[in-house]
């Protein structure tokens, strides 16, 4: 979602005159858009803010933008006195009259969650650098996880409407897109009225994108266990521009920890939710999220993490040590597991993990996918591309060119990728 509010800022920025420069040391003004989710992430700013630093001693205009920015407000710019602007999530179509204020050597910080939408403000969509795009369809989090900053730094769960996202996917394909990642904190937890008045969930929206033409291929992500509904398992099996791909954190594997994580969601409903989608898609690439170390995580409760990967073997995931974020309930939970068993956890859980990783791509080699190309390789004629299971897949592919969609035979795997052969060109601009 950082990834997709930054572009909307650029584009923002350019309507203004202002072009992107490589180097932020060059830069007038450069925006850190940040993440708060892990302690991590949050400490990355500052040293980003000092690294911006020019030899004269001078700084560009800086602005902080993102979950920092709404998490630590004013205190940014008492840790860190060159930063000029501090701006929410929520608030960031505000950036250009604050700049203008920063120029006459005012701070300013603005943390509001303003009733209008900031997408009601921001230019349209125009030109695309890629062919593939994301868009934010949801936004914030009811579900106050006990871990989680996510309620509190972007809010209440909203769902942007659907003429609004109609017309900004319609925008994206016309300025070259043909794949488009749906975003939202709980993505699936979208749900909007079409132009009839008639109530639709996520399951809807995507059936209405898929009629754009042009769009060749939907994704969406991050989904919430407890938002997936039977209408959208099912349009996994008819909808042939969804993807078979499915990021479904679950956390972890023991419901004692699942019950104090408030996930709402036990390991039985969370695997129930699988079975139901592999028999509506039985080649659908499974993704999830884990965290290690959550307070009071025994042994048995982390063997139970390793049991359930065990049992659903994903195709792809993310792992992480449990940060504590100040505000949230586990932070001051009692058993605080030591730093030493995180690390042993969670090489134990990404070993196996990336073992899962290796085997799903092996076994995709001799088959045939349509590839969309998305950059060029090292090598003479090399395109990069994704499969539909979201690997990435390296073809010698002469005369093509990134955007071009092909048939391609799987022929050797790697853990983090796969080689292919072209057999077919799909569509070429
Ligand atoms: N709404 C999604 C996840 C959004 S946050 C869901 O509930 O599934 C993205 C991921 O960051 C989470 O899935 C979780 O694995 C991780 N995360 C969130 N808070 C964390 C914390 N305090 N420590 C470690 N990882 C965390
Ligand atoms: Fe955070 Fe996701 Fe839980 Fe919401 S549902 S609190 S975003 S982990």
């Amino acid at each position: 979602m950082n990834v997709y509010d930054g572009e909307r800022m650029t584009e923002m920025f350019a309507g203004q005159g202002m072009v992107q420069v490589e180097n932020g040391k060059e830069a007038d003004l450069v925006v850190l858009n940040t993440c708060h989710i892990r302690e991590k992430a949050a400490e990355k700013v500052y040293s980003d803010i000092g690294r911006l630093r020019r030899k004269d001693g001078s700084s560009p205009m800086i602005a902080v933008a993102g979950c920092v920015a709404q998490a630590e407000g004013k205190e940014i710019s008492k840790r860190a006195p060159s930063v000029d602007i501090v701006v929410g999530p929520q608030a960031y179509h505000r950036l250009p009259d604050m700049v203008a204020h920063a120029q006459s050597g005012k701070r300013s910080v603005d943390t509001d969650m303003p009733a209008i939408s900031k997408f009601d403000i921001m230019p349209p969509r125009t030109k695309q650098p890629r062919p593939t795009a994301f868009l934010t369809v949801q936004e914030g989090c009811d579900k106050f996880c006990t871990y989680c900053v996510v309620p509190y730094t972007r809010g209440a769960e909203i769902s942007r409407p659907w003429a609004d996202l109609i017309n900004e996917a319609k925008a994206l394909v016309d300025g070259g897109v043909s794949e488009i990642t749906l975003l939202g904190q709980n993505v699936n937890a979208w749900t909007g009225e079409d132009e009839k008045g008639q109530m639709h969930g996520l399951d809807g929206l995507i059936r209405a994108l898929d009629k754009i033409d042009g769009l060749k291929r939907i994704r969406y992500t991050t989904s919430h266990p407890n938002d997936m509904t039977d209408a959208l398992i099912n349009a996994h099996g008819e909808i042939e521009s969804l993807m078979p791909y499915l990021h479904l954190p679950v956390q972890a594997g023991s419901d004692r920890i699942l019950k104090a994580m408030n996930r709402s969601h036990s390991r039985d409903s969370y695997l129930h939710i699988l079975d139901k989608m592999r028999k509506v898609r039985p080649d659908i690439a499974l993704s999830g999220d884990f965290i290690v170390g959550f307070p009071g995580e025994t042994d048995q409760d982390f063997a139970d993490t390793l049991s359930l990967v065990k049992q659903v073997r994903y195709a792809q995931a993310y792992s992480f040590k449990y940060s504590p974020r100040p505000g949230t309930p586990a932070a001051i939970m009692d058993n605080q597991i030591a730093p030493e068993i995180m690390d042993e956890r969670l090489q134990a859980l990404q070993a196996l993990l990336n073992e899962h990783q290796h085997d799903f791509n092996k076994q995709s080699v001799g088959r045939t996918a349509s590839i969309l190309f998305e950059r060029t390789g090292k090598l003479d004629g090399q395109l990069i591309g994704k499969s539909p299971w979201l690997q990435s897949v390296h073809v010698i592919a002469p005369g093509l060119k990134i955007g071009d969609l092909a048939d391609v035979k799987l022929v050797d795997s790697g853990p983090n990728s796969l080689t292919g052969e072209l057999i077919n060109i799909l569509d070429k601009e």
